[in-house]
């Protein structure tokens, strides 16, 4: 039998990060309350093949797919929202279909054609959504075009999805436009002109919204509402408010409340269900738990952009709603980790993955205050690597360090994976995606999991050392995960020491509101426990 899928683009007007994604995952949301099945793609008009090339500075965090692709962070906050798995292919990018229609064309497939935007591009790009539809087999497919409509680099893709629109029915595809209305303090009042002039952007590329969300920092009236609806051409119900909250996962309530997810039902002939967002709501209503709160340290590099750490503080937050506490979370930036005057402040410390040697002194002197104090740190990818060097440095290897830093170190405790060697291009060459992780029972990890073998999500070049293997857990060091051939060490503890564990993958991305990761539950416990002692 064909596969139909309905398709809810989202596009961006006025300005940029007014939280076009945490929009179209809300409607996501909403429509999995009605059981009906949902995946998401997220585009992004840039040339880069994929995000992981990226500065975290300039697009935040890359986020990791269990089949090893490296994303843009809208796609954690698809898992997250709509607690499925996404596949690489959800992320598509500019670079992706160039690449694609080139090699068509070098390969000969277009023989004799003049190969143009219009429809050489335009059809690879439907190709690449129609085929995210047929493998997920999902009812609704939400598509979200990256970046403000206007962009030159958008133009393509808008076209393809007119043309998706025309090719799949009216009742197949509709189009949400999410914009902002700013509040003038000096004239006391909303502004409309700016989304009247985003959607008459977006209807001169053929496109009609049927929605549009109104991000506002206040609620928004409804003569208001009823203003856009008339200069924008759009029914009164489909005008939807979305003032600023404080927590994002309240934005689904949000969205339901504004009556969401009948709308997009009726439009897209979906028929009736009956939606049950009450476990959303409980999820929501654990995060908001103000008190007790546990202050956790994280000790990175990109901490002026939270963003880089998306997943991360996410991860936190669920722990925390799962132990009924609130996080409150202290940026630190490596490089000032040792002048801080507030480290008694924090119950626990965390060091994120990261790449180079900046901060690096920072980030070893948080692993020796942890050990020297018995602080609870959690080390992920560079953090568990930094756990292990200074661990050797305290055991008498002075000069331990990875390779990544000092190629020429007489003791290379972490050093480039071997199948990593012989690598010379950057993009999506590193040990990427989901990888078995076998536990050692009576380790931190194997209370926390309960689980024999665990499967998490890599991102990485280097790794502990296993010529040093030996001689680390002489001195005290627990192996306590390692791939299933015992090849490569995963996760590393202390003996002594109350919570100090360092994994080489990266757990936060496989946490969600309604299910917290593990590690990050025992983690934040161990916050908890912390701060009791004291
Ligand atoms: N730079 C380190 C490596 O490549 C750590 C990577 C990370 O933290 N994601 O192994």
């Amino acid at each position: 039998m064909i596969h139909l899928s309905k398709y809810i683009v989202v596009t961006g007007g006025v300005v940029s990060s007014i939280g076009k994604g945490i929009t179209a995952a809300s409607i996501g949301r909403i429509l999995r309350s009605y059981g009906i099945d949902v995946t998401a793609i997220k585009i992004d008009p840039y040339l880069n093949w994929d995000s992981g090339t990226l500065n975290p500075y300039q697009h935040g965090e890359v986020f990791v797919t269990e089949d090893g692709m490296e994303t843009d962070l809208d796609l954690g906050h698809y898992e997250r929202f709509l607690d499925v798995d996404l596949s690489g292919e959800c992320n598509i990018t500019t670079g992706k279909v160039y690449l694609s229609v080139i090699t068509k064309e070098r390969t000969g497939d277009y023989l004799g054609s003049c190969v143009q935007i219009i429809p050489h591009i335009t059809d690879e790009i439907k190709a690449m959504i129609r085929e995210i539809a047929r493998k997920s087999q999902a009812e609704v497919v939400l598509v979200e075009v990256g970046g403000t409509v206007g962009d030159i680099e958008s133009q393509p893709f808008l076209e393809a999805l007119r043309q998706l629109r025309n090719e799949e029915g009216h009742d197949n595809v509709m189009f949400v436009h999410v914009t902002y209305v700013p509040y003038l303090k000096a004239a006391g009042e909303f502004k409309t002109k700016p989304t009247q002039h985003s959607t008459k952007e977006l209807r001169s590329t053929g496109i009609t919204p049927d929605m549009i969300v109104c991000r506002s920092e206040l609620p928004i009236d409804t003569p208001l509402k009823n203003k856009i609806a008339h200069f924008c051409d759009v029914e009164r119900n489909a005008v939807i408010n979305a003032p600023d909250v404080p927590s994002i996962y309240e934005v689904p309530l949000v969205l339901d409340r504004e009556n969401v997810g009948e709308y997009v039902l009726k439009r897209l002939k979906l028929g009736v269900k009956k939606p049950d967002l009450d476990e959303w709501r409980m999820v929501v209503h654990s995060l908001k738990k103000d008190d007790p709160k546990v202050t956790v340290g994280i000790i990175g590099k990109y901490v002026e952009l939270e963003d880089s750490y998306t997943s991360i503080r996410e991860a936190l937050k669920h722990a925390a709603a799962n132990l009924g506490v609130k996080v409150n979370i202290e940026w630190i930036s490596a490089e000032d980790f040792i002048k801080s005057n507030k480290i008694g402040n924090f119950n626990a410390l965390l060091i994120p993955g990261g790449f180079g040697d900046r901060g690096i002194t920072g980030k070893l002197g948080a692993v020796k205050y942890s050990i020297e104090n018995k602080i609870p740190l959690l080390g992920i990818c560079l953090g568990m690597q930094c756990m292990v060097i200074e661990f050797a440095r305290m055991h008498g290897f002075k000069d331990a360090n990875s390779t990544e830093f000092d190629k020429n170190t007489k003791n290379p405790v972490i050093d480039m994976m071997e199948e990593q060697k012989k690598i010379k291009k950057m993009g999506g060459t590193m040990r990427l995606g989901t990888y078995p992780c076998k536990l050692k029972e009576e380790t931190i990890a194997y209370e926390a999991y309960r689980k024999n073998t665990v499967n998490e999500r890599h991102r990485h070049r280097y790794e502990l050392n296993n010529e040093y293997r030996e001689i680390l857990q002489e001195k005290g060091l627990t192996i306590s995960g390692a791939s299933p051939d015992d090849f490569l060490v995963e996760m590393i503890e202390l003996n002594d020491h109350p919570w100090f564990l360092g994994c080489q993958f990266h757990p936060e991305f496989k946490s969600r509101p309604n299910n917290a990761h593990p590690l990050f539950v025992s983690f934040v416990n161990a916050a908890i426990k912390n701060k009791n002692r004291k």
